[in-house]
C-alpha cells in the first residue's frame, strides 16, 4: 500500500486510531488528521493532528485520499462516508496494519471463542519458543505490532466481523473458523448480513493457504485448503472423545485435569493445535502448551466449590450459542442463571437442552420476564431482578453434586458497564453468600 504523499484521515482517536496514524505518518503520508464525532473526545498523543466533534462540514473540507476506520465505527453510516466525499476508499485499522506488518498471521473468527483461542495460540506459540502477539479485536492494534522496530514471527489476530467489512487485500496464511450462531443483531438488520462478513476472512486465501474450521458448520465452498475439527462427531482431522484430542485411533493429547477440558474449550485447542501444526510445531510441544494455559477470566471460570456444589462464572457469555456450548459442556445436574439485556434474541432452541440437563433457571435483569416465558414450560424457573438475588436463589436450590452455571446468554448493559463488571458482581455475590 503506497501511503507517500496521501492525505489519510484516520476516523476514532482510540488507541487503533493513534496507531494506525503513527503508521501512516512513519510511512511516507503527506497528510494525517484523526477525526472523532465526539466533542469531548481526546488524542492520547498531542503530536497527532486531530479535530474532536468533526461533522461532515470538516470531512468535506479535509478531502482525504485515503480513509482509515478504527474497529468501533461503522463504515455505512453518513458520518464515515461524509469523508469519502473525494472518492477516498474506506481502509480498516487492520488492512492498514496488514500491509506493513511484516510477519505471518494467523486469524481467529467465530461468534464465540474467539478471544480465548487467540490467548491460547499465543500461549503455545510461546511456550515452544516463537515468537508471536495476540492482537487485533482482542485489544492490541494489528497498526502498533507493525512499527515495532522487531517484529514477532506471528500476529495471532483476532478478527470481528466488523473489521471484516473493511479488508481489501488482507489475506492470513491460517483462518480459524470456529463457529457461527446469530449475533449482533443490534448492529446487523439480517444474520445473512452478519455471517457474510465474517466470511470475508476467507475471501482473498488460496490453496496456498489453509481454513481450519469446526465440522458441520455450513460454510460455501472455501478457496483455501480446509481442516476439520469436532467435539460433537467423530469426523475431521482431529476430534474429542472421553476427554482427550484424538486422531483416528489416537490419542494425541489429554485435556482431563486442564482448564480446556468442557467440550467448547476443546474445541478452541483442537483449532490452536491445527494452526500450530501448520505453522510448523510439532505435537508434543503443543499438547505442553494446551496443558499449561491459563484462560482469561469470565469464560466457564470457577469461583469456588463448596459443599459439593460447583459456582462457574461464565459472565463472557453474552449469546445464546455461548450459554448452549457452557450448558452442553457440563456433567453434572445445572442450575442456570441467566438475563441481561434485550438484544432481541429467540431462547427457544436452548430449551431441548435445560430439559435434559438443568434443574433449575434463575432468570434475571431486563429479559426476565422473556426467559421465564421461554424456560418455565421444560424447567423449574425463577425470576429474580438482579445478580446477587440470583446467587440468592441458587444457594437455596443447589444440591451437592450440581454446578451453578453463571452464562447469562445475552449483555449485561441493562445493569452494568460491562462482562467484566457483572462477573466480579457474581463472584463477589457468591463469596459473600458463601462466606468465603
Ligand atoms: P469471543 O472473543 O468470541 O467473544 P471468548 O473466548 O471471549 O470468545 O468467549 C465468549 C463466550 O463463549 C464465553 O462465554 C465462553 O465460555 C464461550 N466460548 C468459548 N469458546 C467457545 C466455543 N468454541 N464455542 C462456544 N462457546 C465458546
Amino acid at each position: 500500500m503506497n501511503l507517500t504523499g496521501k492525505k489519510i484521515a484516520v476516523l476514532g482517536c482510540g488507541r487503533s486510531g493513534v496507531a494506525a496514524a503513527r503508521l501512516a505518518l512513519a510511512n511516507g503520508a503527506g497528510e494525517v488528521c484523526i477525526f472523532d464525532s465526539n466533542p469531548k473526545a481526546t488524542c492520547t498523543d498531542a503530536t497527532l493532528s486531530f479535530v474532536a466533534g468533526a461533522g461532515e462540514q470538516e470531512a468535506q473540507a479535509f478531502a482525504a485520499d485515503i480513509v482509515v476506520l478504527s474497529p468501533g465505527i461503522e463504515a455505512d453510516i453518513p458520518w464515515t462516508l461524509a469523508f469519502t466525499c473525494a472518492g477516498a476508499p474506506i481502509v480498516g485499522e487492520i488492512e492498514l496494519g496488514y500491509h506493513f506488518f511484516k510477519g505471518r498471521t494467523i486469524a481467529i473468527t467465530g461468534t464465540n471463542g474467539k478471544t480465548t483461542t487467540t490467548a491460547l495460540l499465543e500461549h503455545v506459540l510461546l511456550q515452544a519458543g516463537r515468537t508471536a502477539k495476540a492482537c487485533g479485536n482482542y485489544g492490541y492494534p494489528l497498526c502498533e505490532l507493525a512499527m515495532l522496530p522487531e517484529q514477532p514471527e506471528f500476529a495471532v489476530l483476532e478478527v470481528s466481523s466488523f473489521q471484516m467489512e473493511t479488508i481489501h487485500e488482507f489475506r492470513p496464511e491460517v483462518a480459524i473458523w470456529l463457529n457461527f450462531a446469530p449475533d449482533h443483531m443490534d448492529r446487523y438488520t439480517k444474520v445473512e448480513d452478519y455471517y457474510n462478513a465474517k466470511l470475508r476472512v476467507f475471501e482473498n486465501m488460496s490453496s496456498d493457504q489453509l481454513a481450519i474450521v469446526r465440522a458441520g458448520e455450513n460454510l460455501p465452498g472455501l478457496k483455501p485448503r480446509i481442516v476439520e475439527f469436532s467435539s460433537v462427531v467423530n469426523t475431521g482431522q482431529l476430534y474429542y472423545k472421553n476427554g482427550s484430542i484424538m486422531e483416528g485411533d489416537t490419542a494425541i493429547t489429554q485435556l482431563r485435569g486442564t482448564t480446556l477440558e468442557q467440550a467448547h474449550n476443546a474445541e478452541n485447542a483442537m483449532a490452536a493445535t491445527l494452526a500450530c501444526r501448520a505453522v510448523g510445531l510439532s505435537d508434543e510441544s503443543i499438547s505442553a502448551g494446551l496443558r499449561s494455559f491459563c484462560p482469561p477470566g469470565h469464560r466457564c471460570e470457577t469461583v469456588a466449590e463448596m459443599d459439593g456444589v460447583l459456582w462457574l462464572n461464565d459472565s463472557k457469555s453474552t449469546n445464546l450459542h455461548s450459554t448452549e456450548a457452557a450448558v452442553r459442556s457440563q456433567t453434572r445436574p445445572i442450575i442456570l442463571l441467566a438475563g441481561g439485556k434485550d438484544k432481541g434474541l429467540d431462547y427457544t432452541a436452548i430449551n431441548p437442552m435445560l430439559a435434559e440437563k438443568a434443574r433449575c433457571c434463575i432468570v434475571f435483569g431486563q429479559i426476565a420476564d422473556q426467559l421465564e416465558g421461554t424456560f418455565a414450560p421444560v424447567c423449574k424457573t425463577i425470576k429474580v431482578e438482579t445478580v446477587q438475588e440470583a446467587v440468592a436463589a441458587a444457594a437455596t436450590e443447589a444440591q451437592a453434586g450440581d454446578v451453578v452455571l453463571f452464562s447469562p446468554g445475552t449483555s449485561s448493559f441493562d445493569q452494568f458497564t460491562g462482562y467484566v463488571q457483572r462477573g466480579e458482581c457474581f463472584r463477589n455475590a457468591v463469596r459473600t453468600t458463601l462466606n468465603l
